[in-house]
């Protein structure tokens, strides 16, 4: 076997692998091999590429390489094993734009590349020199959206700056002259590659990303951080073009379109139309009330809320980001197990954007050991709110607003949300009446059927399991008159 044929088999392995990987991450049960096929794709595509590298630079470039790549691994995983569960998704937006970054790097690269050296030197036919003109411009386009976009919701996730939408007057045609001036320049440059056609094409494509995602609401990061996925997968797609590199283009080619499917899913369950999300919250109006309270709320203490929960017969907890912050789902956990032993039927809700990241409740609760069979979605557990006798909200607030569902008015209206107001009683854990991502103010607090159990989530939900332990408890809840019986009372 060649080396030649041995890196195209090699190519096709990783490939293989990366899909395998796809298909893994895609359930809890298979995530761990999901990341082991990755990580084992991308380590024979870096072997190849070097051979195929190796075979046409000098030695010292490959070692070059070699230092770059151990650099940029150390970096990788320091900050792997720093990163908080509660930053992920800023740390996934900041290695998006890094993709972005990289591919407007590659196409002015590539532009110079062939500019100084010709079309024969760098083995492109004269007839082609036209596509990979465009090629150049397209990558550079993407990856420039890609990278600024990727800034932007960094700086959102992480709370550095405002996560309400920026609403430029004419923000819509704003976007669309420059997709149009883009098309345009691209016709120009094929016929005639200038280099202030491509400072052009770089500056307006690095706006374009900033406005697009800065007029995206809080409450459509979740697809935001999808998109700039899809879009850095193009960016990388674009690269392996330039780079005449087919790995990278089918692995760029993988990412980009699992990125937008995933977007489109979480459109769907956010009820949020795909395109408008993706053209910058195309028809999107600013959120109003913000922090404006809407009545009187009622306060609950710790004992109180265990008495509560101590006659319950069943009980509903919702997560949400708050108890990421907190850190509570260890406590939250042993509640769980505490109320079960005493014959309560506990079971979660878990709304599909709760949290910084899809899955981001999931992973928690797995981290605790919550049986997987009490943990429910949204539409599993939406109808059985109203036969509830206790929500514990714990450190959500958006998915269990009422009036996504309620005000027509509402920056979130007709996204789906955990129907809690519909139980006996609500109780509320957080640190203050502030509103949730989206910035809207919850009419849920004001009900009468809610209260507040205001302070740090895990302090609370500790001292509930205190106020548990010295309560003189009469008999468990099932045992009580009236009580449902709770589904298989296995303990947690
Ligand atoms: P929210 O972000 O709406 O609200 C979280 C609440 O937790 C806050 O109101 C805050 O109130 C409270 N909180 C924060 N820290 C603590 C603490 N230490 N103890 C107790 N409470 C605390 O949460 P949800 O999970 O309901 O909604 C997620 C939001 O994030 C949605 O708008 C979603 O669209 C968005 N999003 C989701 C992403 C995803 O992929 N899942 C990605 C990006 C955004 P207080 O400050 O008063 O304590």
């Amino acid at each position: 076997m060649t080396a030649t044929t041995a890196t195209q088999a090699a190519d096709i392995v990783a490939a293989l692998l990366f899909i395998f990987s796809l298909a893994g991450l895609s359930q809890h049960r298979t995530s761990r091999a999901g990341v082991v096929y990755g990580i084992g794709g991308m380590a024979l595509a870096l072997v190849a590429t070097i051979i195929v590298a190796g075979r046409d630079i000098s030695g010292g470039a490959v070692a070059l390489i070699l230092v770059a790549m151990a650099a940029g691994g150390a970096a990788g995983l320091w900050r792997a094993r720093r990163v908080e569960m509660t930053q992920m998704p800023e740390l996934i937006a900041v290695l998006h734009s890094f993709v972005g970054l990289a591919a407007v790097l590659v196409g002015w690269n590539s532009y110079y590349e062939v500019e100084s050296h010709g079309s024969a030197q760098t083995r492109i036919a004269h007839d082609l020199l036209r596509i990979h003109h465009a090629e150049v411009f397209i990558g550079i386009f993407i990856g420039a959206v890609t990278f600024t976009g990727s800034v932007v919701a960094f700086l959102k996730l992480s709370a550095r700056i405002k996560s309400s939408p920026l609403m430029l007057p004419g923000k819509n045609a704003l976007n669309l002259g420059a997709l149009a001036a883009f098309v345009g320049l691209t016709i120009w440059f094929a016929a005639s590659p200038d280099l202030g056609l491509m400072i052009a094409i770089t500056v307006l494509a690095l706006a374009l990303g900033v406005h697009l995602v800065a007029s995206i609401g809080g409450g459509d990061m979740p697809v935001v951080v999808s998109m700039l996925n899809s879009y850095s997968g193009w960016a990388a797609a674009a690269a392996g073009f330039l780079l005449n590199n087919n790995l990278l283009i089918v692995t760029g080619a993988l990412v980009g379109s699992s990125g937008a499917y995933l977007s489109y899913i979480m459109c769907k369950a956010m009820n949020r139309s795909f395109i408008s999300v993706i053209a910058g919250g195309f028809g999107i109006e600013a959120p109003t009330g913000g922090d404006t309270e809407q009545g009187e709320h009622r306060e609950t203490s710790a004992e109180e809320a265990a008495e509560l929960l101590a006659g319950a017969a069943s009980v509903i907890i919702t997560p949400g980001y708050g108890m990421a912050v907190a850190q509570a789902q260890h406590p939250v956990a042993e509640l769980t197990r505490s109320l079960r032993e005493r014959g309560v039927e506990v079971r979660f809700g878990v709304h599909p954007v709760a949290g910084r990241l899809p899955g981001h409740m999931n992973v928690l609760l797995a981290e605790a050991k919550v049986p997987y069979d009490i943990v429910l979605e949204m539409d599993e557990i939406n109808d059985d709110f109203a036969d509830t006798t206790v929500v514990l909200v714990i450190g959500a607030n958006d998915t269990v607003n009422p009036a996504a569902a309620e005000d027509p008015t509402s920056p979130i209206a007709g996204m789906p949300v955990l129907r809690v107001w519909e139980a006996e009683n609500v109780v509320v854990f957080k640190r203050s009446m502030a509103s949730g991502y989206a910035g809207v103010q919850n009419p849920l607090f004001f009900r009468e059927n809610s209260s507040m159990l205001f302070g740090d989530a895990k302090k609370s939900v500790e001292a509930i399991l205190a106020a548990l332990a010295t309560a003189q408890g009469g008999p468990p809840a099932a045992a009580r008159q009236g009580a449902r019986p709770s589904q298989q009372p296995t303990p947690a």
